[in-house]
């Protein structure tokens, strides 16, 4: 048994958490240190705000880190892939690297308040399952506080006679073992066909699929109605989920609510990815610049859920971002124009639900994945996102961070 002493839990009450067994037993008002029994293990949160443990549904662990190593001047998705695929073809990109690289990506992760993670990995004729090896070398490392979800994202083209190495590079992943089959429908000449062989190939394996749905802004491009009616047909019940979905915001409202009832009918989750997609969205657009988020208040209108993520981390993707969810759910409210709290969902509860990992709260009987920070409400937490927190996995504490900070005049 462990205390967790003197966590705010919001407007202005602070309380004692009692941890058994990985879950809440018991939370009262914060009581004075006499009333604690002496052999009591305790973690004193300082006043922190307790809430539950962020999580990440789109991480790319397997090109984290490599932005010096990796450059791409033109900014774009294609001088992102082009850049890549230079890279490995030079050799750059190794098996030991990847993993060493993943390990700092999810100790980054983690030490930001996140508890679970879904990663896509490149799955390709020319690299074969090699990357999904390394990242899960990298997962077995934290087998005990990270969850981690790894989807084959295969290379393109993934149909037709060109695109048998891919199919048989999938066929090595799932092997190998990942949990999701992933995929670019926007990029394959054949986007439909692209749907149809993730979706077989899921179904075999017993797991889910999460696509990269039609990552640019051409509003002729929309794969994910396709996605979503295929889905429905086939009744696939499975974890299914849609990254970026950009193009439907750049739909009539009419098409944005038609498309978002069939991703609720779908129970597919959508992922906008703020951070990656104003990074690599609408560098040719420069009046009135799109922001490349997807439908979001559609989608939630039409009950679909939502969560949001970080996608790439200094990579040839995204020169920046801090592996901190906090800085996805300020875009969440700034880009996506949500309130602080539905942002918050949005990186945490949300996320979990869509990877289909039960929900968090501060109730008694709640698994104890929690995050305690150093703010007084959700929206300072996300407005500050201060380096001073708390991690906790099952109880336990897993991470933690403390900012120092002077200010001399
Ligand atoms: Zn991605």
């Amino acid at each position: 048994m462990k205390i967790l002493r003197n966590a705010g839990a919001g407007e202005g009450r602070f309380v004692d958490v009692t941890v058994q067994d990985g879950r809440i037993a018991n939370i009262t008002a914060h009581l004075p240190d006499s009333l604690v029994p002496g052999d009591t293990a305790v973690v004193d949160l300082q006043g922190w705000l307790l809430m539950p443990a962020m999580a990440e549904p789109h991480a790319h662990l397997d090109k984290a880190l490599t932005a010096e190593m990796v450059p791409n001047p033109a900014g774009d998705l294609m001088g992102a892939i082009d850049a890549w695929v230079a890279a490995a073809a030079a050799g750059q990109i190794t098996e030991a690297g990847i993993t060493e690289r993943a390990i700092k990506a999810m100790d980054l992760l983690l030490v930001h308040g996140v508890t679970a993670v879904r990663t896509h990995v490149n799955v390709m004729d020319s690299i074969g399952a090699s990357a999904v090896r390394a990242v899960r070398a990298a997962a077995t490392e934290f087998a005990d506080v990270l969850d981690v979800q790894i989807v084959a994202l295969c290379g393109s083209p993934m149909t037709g006679p060109e695109g048998a190495g891919t199919r048989a590079a999938l066929a090595e992943a799932l092997e190998v073992g990942v949990d999701l089959v992933g995929g670019c429908p926007h990029l394959d000449p054949d986007g439909v066909g692209l749907i149809n062989v993730a979706l077989d190939a899921a179904t075999e394996a017993g797991i889910g699929v999460d696509l990269h749905v039609d990552e640019m802004l051409d509003p002729a491009v929309l794969t994910l109605r396709d996605f979503a009616k295929e889905v429905i047909d086939r009744g696939f019940d499975n974890l299914v989920a849609a990254s970026h979905c950009v193009t439907l915001g750049m739909q009539t409202p009419e098409v944005q609510a038609e498309v978002s009832a069939l991703v609720a009918e779908a129970n597919m989750a959508v992922f906008p990815l703020p951070q990656t997609n104003l990074f690599l969205q609408g560098r040719d657009n420069p009046t009135a610049t799109p922001r490349g988020l997807t439908a979001v208040s559609a989608l939630q209108d039409a009950g679909a859920l939502v969560a949001a993520g970080a996608d790439n981390v200094q990579d040839p993707f995204n020169l920046v971002g801090r592996s901190d969810p906090l800085e996805t759910a300020a875009l969440m409210v700034m880009a996506g124009h949500q309130l602080p709290n539905d942002a918050y969902d949005m990186v945490s509860n949300n996320v979990r639900q869509a990877m289909g990992l039960e929900a968090v709260a501060l109730e008694v009987g709640s698994l104890a994945d929690l995050v305690a920070i150093d703010a007084p409400s959700i929206r300072g937490a996300i407005a500050d996102a201060p380096m001073a927190r708390r991690v906790f996995r099952q109880g336990t504490l897993v991470a933690s961070a403390d900012q120092q900070v002077s200010v001399n005049r």
